[in-house]
C-alpha cells in the first residue's frame, strides 16, 4: 500500500522516510498542512511494532497539529516526526544527531520539538546539526521544556469547562481524578491544588504519583479504577485513546479535561459523551499551551506574552466550541475540528464541507 492511500493520509504536503545506515536510524517526518505558517510538532520515540504501525502515528499527530495550531490561533502549519526504537534502548548522541541532520535537509519546511520518549537534552543534541529544532534552553534561565505551558493551558481551559457546565468558577471542593502525574499532570495537580480542588491521582510509576499524594494532599488511586470515581472531572494525562465504550459507561464525572493527545478511541464517543450529559473538552484545543510556549520562545518572546496568549486563545476558542455544541446539540469534538478547519483551510466552510 502506498503511502497516498494509507488510511490516515490526509492530503499531507510532505512525507519523509529517513534510514541512517551508519546509526541504524528509521525515521519519518510527516508535514500535514503549512497553510498558516512553517509546520512544527514534537518528534516522538517509540518502539513501535512496525512500520505501518509508525507511519500511522506520524500521519495521524502531524495532522492533530495543524488543528492545534489553528485553534491555538498561531500561525504555524502541523508536522511532527517519529523515531522507530525504544527511547531507553536505542537512544545514543549519534542517533540524535543523525536525526538532527534528516531534520535540517528539509531546510525548514518541518520545525521538531520534543514529545514521548524524548528531552531537551535529545534536543539540544540534534541542535548541533540543525536550526530547525525547539524546546529547549541554551543557556541557564532560559525557558525550555513547554510542559509547563501545557499544564497551564489544560487548567485554564479546565476552569473553564467548570465554569460552562458546574456554572462556578470558583474550584474549591471541585473534585479532578488525574490519570498519569508525569510532566504536565504533575503540575496541572500543582496548579489545582493550589486553586483549592481535591485531587485523585493513579500513575502507573508509583513515584510519581506518591509526590502527589505527598505535596498535593492527594487520594491514591489503582490505575484501573481512576476513571470511574465519583469526581467532577477526569482529567486524562497519560496515554491516548483512553476514552473507549467500557470507560464511557464507568464515567461519572460531568467533564473530561486532561492534556493526552487523542483521548477518544473513536469520533463517535463525542456524541455518545455529550448524549451522557458528559462535556468533552477537545484534547488539541485544552493541550496547546506548548505549542503556543515553543511559538513565542522562536519569536524571541517573553513567557508572559506566551501566557497571556495561552490565557486568552484557550479561553475564547472553547467559549466558541461549548457555544456552538449547545446551540447546534452536537458533539464538542466535531465543533472543534470545524472551529479549526476554518481558520486553517480556505476552501471549508462549515459542517456542510465536513467528509
Ligand atoms: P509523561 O511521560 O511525562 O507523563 C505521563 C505519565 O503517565 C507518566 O508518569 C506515566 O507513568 C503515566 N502513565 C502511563 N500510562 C499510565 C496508565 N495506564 N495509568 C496511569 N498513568 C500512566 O508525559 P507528559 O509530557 O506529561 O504528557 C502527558 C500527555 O499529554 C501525553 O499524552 C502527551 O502526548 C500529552 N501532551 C503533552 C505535552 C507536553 O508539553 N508535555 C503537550 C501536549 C500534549
Amino acid at each position: 500500500m502506498s503511502v497516498f492511500e494509507h488510511r490516515s493520509f490526509d492530503e499531507h504536503e510532505h512525507v519523509a522516510f529517513c534510514h541512517d545506515k551508519q546509526t541504524g536510524l528509521k525515521a519519518i517526518i510527516a508535514v500535514h498542512n503549512s497553510n498558516l505558517g512553517q509546520a512544527m510538532g514534537g518528534c516522538r520515540m517509540f518502539n513501535y511494532h512496525s512500520g505501518d504501525e509508525a507511519l500511522n502515528d506520524v500521519l495521524r499527530l502531524s495532522r492533530g497539529m495543524t488543528y492545534k495550531s489553528a485553534a491555538a490561533n498561531i500561525p504555524v502549519g502541523g508536522a511532527k516526526s517519529v523515531i522507530l526504537g525504544d527511547p531507553r534502548q536505542h537512544k545514543t548522541d549519534d542517533l540524535m544527531r543523525a536525526m538532527g541532520r534528516f531534520i535540517d535537509s528539509l531546510g525548514g519546511l518541518y520545525v521538531g520539538a520534543e514529545d514521548s520518549g524524548m528531552h531537551e537534552r535529545d534536543m539540544k543534541i540534534m541542535a548541533s546539526e540543525t536550526q530547525h529544532v525547539a524546546g529547549f534552553a541554551l543557556q541557564e534561565g532560559e525557558r525550555g521544556d513547554p510542559s509547563p505551558a501545557t499544564a497551564y493551558g489544560v487548567f485554564i481551559g479546565l476552569k473553564k469547562a467548570v465554569q460552562h457546565k458546574l456554572k462556578t468558577s470558583d474550584l474549591k471542593g471541585v473534585r479532578v481524578a488525574i490519570q498519569g502525574l508525569g510532566n504536565v499532570g504533575y503540575r496541572l495537580a500543582g496548579l489545582l491544588h493550589e486553586a483549592g480542588a481535591e485531587l485523585l491521582v493513579s500513575d502507573v510509576f508509583q513515584a510519581n504519583a506518591d509526590r502527589a499524594v505527598q505535596n498535593y494532599n492527594a487520594t491514591l488511586i489503582a490505575p484501573d479504577q481512576i476513571f470511574s470515581q465519583s469526581v467532577d472531572v477526569v482529567a486524562p494525562c497519560a496515554l491516548g485513546s483512553i476514552i473507549d465504550d467500557v470507560v464511557l459507561n464507568q464515567l461519572q464525572a460531568k467533564i473530561i479535561a486532561g492534556s493526552a493527545n487523542n483521548q477518544l478511541a473513536h469520533d463517535d464517543l463525542g456524541m455518545a459523551l455529550k448524549a451522557r450529559g458528559i462535556l468533552y473538552v477537545p484534547d488539541y484545543v485544552l493541550n496547546a499551551g506548548g505549542i503556543i510556549d515553543v511559538y513565542y520562545q522562536r519569536q524571541g518572546a517573553s513567557y508572559d506574552d506566551a501566557h497571556s496568549h495561552i490565557t486568552n486563545s484557550i479561553d475564547q476558542t472553547l467559549a466558541e466550541v461549548f457555544r456552538k455544541s449547545d446551540m447546534m446539540g452536537r458533539s464538542t469534538n466535531v465543533i472543534a475540528d470545524e472551529v479549526a478547519r476554518e481558520r486553517f483551510d480556505p476552501n471549508f466552510h462549515g459542517e456542510d464541507a465536513v467528509a
